[in-house]
C-alpha cells in the first residue's frame, strides 16, 4: 500500500518540480531569443548609421537567419539537456522525499492496526466465554430459576469488565491523538492529588491501606486538570491494587529544576526486573499480576499514564523489586 502511495507522491513531486523547471526554461528561452533578435536589429542599425555618417550609400545588409536559428536550436537543446538532468536528479530526490513524508504516516497506520488487533483480541476472549456459557445454560432443560439468575449475575460482571475495558481503550485512544486542543490551566498539584486520592479512597479503605501525601510543593503546574487527575488515579490505583492488605502508600512531591518530581511508592508485590521495560506497553500484565485472584486490569493504565505525562512534556519511570514494592517517578514541568 505504501509502495504505491510513495510512487504516486514521487510522481506528484516530479510533476510540480518539472512544471516549475520547464516554465522557467520557457521564460528564459523567450528572453534569450528576444535578446538575440534585438541584438541583430541593433547591429543592422549601427552599420547603416556608419554608412550614413560617412555619407556613403547604404549597402543591402543581409542577416544570416540560419545562424540565428541554429543558435536558437542550440539553446533549446541545452534546455532539454538541463531539464533531462533535473528530471533524473529530482526523480531520485522526490522518491527519497516521498519516503520521508510517508514514514510518520506509515508508523501511525501500523500503530493503529496493532491497536485494533490488540483491542479486538482483548474484547473477543470474554465475549466468547460469555457466549458459550449462555449457550450451554440455554440448552439445559433442567436449569432452575436460581441457576439462571446466577448465570445472569456472572454475565453482568463480565459486561462490567468489558465496559471498563472499552472505557480504558477510549481514554487511551483519546490520549494517543495527543490533541493539543486540551484545555491547559494553572493547576495546583495538591488539589490534583487530593482529587485522585478521593477516587481510590474506597479501594484503599477496603484493603486497609493508608495513603500518605507528603510535601507537595505549593507551585502551579500548567496542565490539563482532568488528565492529571487521571494520571495520579491510575498510579494510586495500581499502588493499592498490587499491595497486600494493611500496607501503606506514599506520595512525595519535590521541586526540582523547573518542575515537580512526584514519587508514588508502595510496599506491594513489586515488578520483576525483566518486566519493567514492558510495563508501559499496551495490554502488558506481569505474570504475578495475572496470577493474583481479584486483581483486575487490562494493562492499559500505565500506557495511558505515559501518554498523559508526554502530553505535559514530562517523564515517567519505574523502580521496583519483587516483594519489596514499587516506586513510580513522574516529572512534570511547571510551564
Ligand atoms: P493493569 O494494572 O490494569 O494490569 P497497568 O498498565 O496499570 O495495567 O500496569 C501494567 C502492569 O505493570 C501490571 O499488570 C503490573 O504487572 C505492573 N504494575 C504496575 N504498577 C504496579 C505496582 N504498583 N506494583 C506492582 N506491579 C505493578
Amino acid at each position: 500500500m505504501f509502495i504505491s502511495a510513495r510512487r504516486k507522491l514521487t510522481a506528484w513531486y516530479l510533476v510540480i518540480l518539472m512544471s516549475v523547471s520547464i516554465s522557467f526554461s520557457i521564460v528564459i528561452y523567450r528572453g534569450m531569443t528576444a535578446e538575440i533578435d534585438r541584438f541583430t536589429q541593433l547591429q543592422r542599425v549601427r552599420i547603416e548609421r556608419r554608412f550614413d555618417d560617412a555619407g556613403l550609400p547604404r549597402p543591402p545588409i543581409l542577416i544570416d537567419r540560419d545562424m540565428i536559428d541554429e543558435a536558437k536550436q542550440h539553446i533549446i537543446l541545452n534546455f532539454l539537456g538541463v531539464n533531462g538532468i533535473i528530471f533524473v536528479v529530482m526523480g531520485g530526490l522526490s522518491y527519497f522525499l516521498a519516503g520521508k513524508t510517508l514514514e510518520p504516516i506509515q508508523e501511525m497506520v501500523e500503530e493503529q492496526h496493532r491497536f485494533v488487533s490488540d483491542a479486538s483480541h482483548e474484547l473477543k476472549t470474554p465475549l466468547t466465554a460469555m457466549k458459550s456459557s449462555l449457550e450451554v445454560y440455554v440448552r439445559d432443560p433442567k436449569l432452575t430459576l436460581g441457576e439462571a439468575k446466577q448465570v445472569l449475575l456472572d454475565n453482568i460482571q463480565e459486561v462490567n469488565r468489558l465496559q471498563s475495558l472499552s472505557e480504558s481503550l477510549l481514554t487511551l485512544s483519546e490520549n494517543q491523538s495527543n490533541n493539543s486542543q486540551h484545555l491547559l490551566a494553572q493547576i495546583s498539584p495538591k488539589a490534583i492529588i487530593t482529587k485522585a486520592y478521593n477516587q481510590v479512597k474506597h479501594s484503599a479503605d477496603e484493603k486497609k491501606i493508608k495513603v500518605r501525601i507528603v510535601s507537595i510543593p505549593d507551585r502551579k503546574i500548567n496542565g490539563n486538570e482532568e488528565k492529571l487527575i487521571e494520571l495520579f488515579t491510575i498510579l494510586l490505583d495500581n499502588a493499592i491494587k498490587y499491595s497486600p492488605e494493611g500496607k501503606s502508600v506514599l506520595i512525595i512531591g519535590k521541586l526540582i529544576k523547573h518542575g515537580i518530581e512526584f514519587r508514588i511508592s508502595d510496599k506491594g508485590i513489586g515488578i520483576d526486573e525483566k518486566d519493567i521495560p514492558h510495563v508501559f506497553d499496551r495490554f502488558f500484565r506481569s505474570d504475578s499480576a495475572r496470577s493474583r485472584a481479584g486483581v483486575g486490569g487490562y494493562g492499559l493504565g500505565l500506557p495511558i499514564a505515559k501518554k498523559i505525562v508526554e502530553f505535559h512534556k514530562g517523564s515517567i519511570h519505574i523502580e521496583s523489586k519483587v516483594d519489596n514494592g514499587t516506586t513510580v517517578i513522574v516529572f512534570i514541568p511547571l510551564v
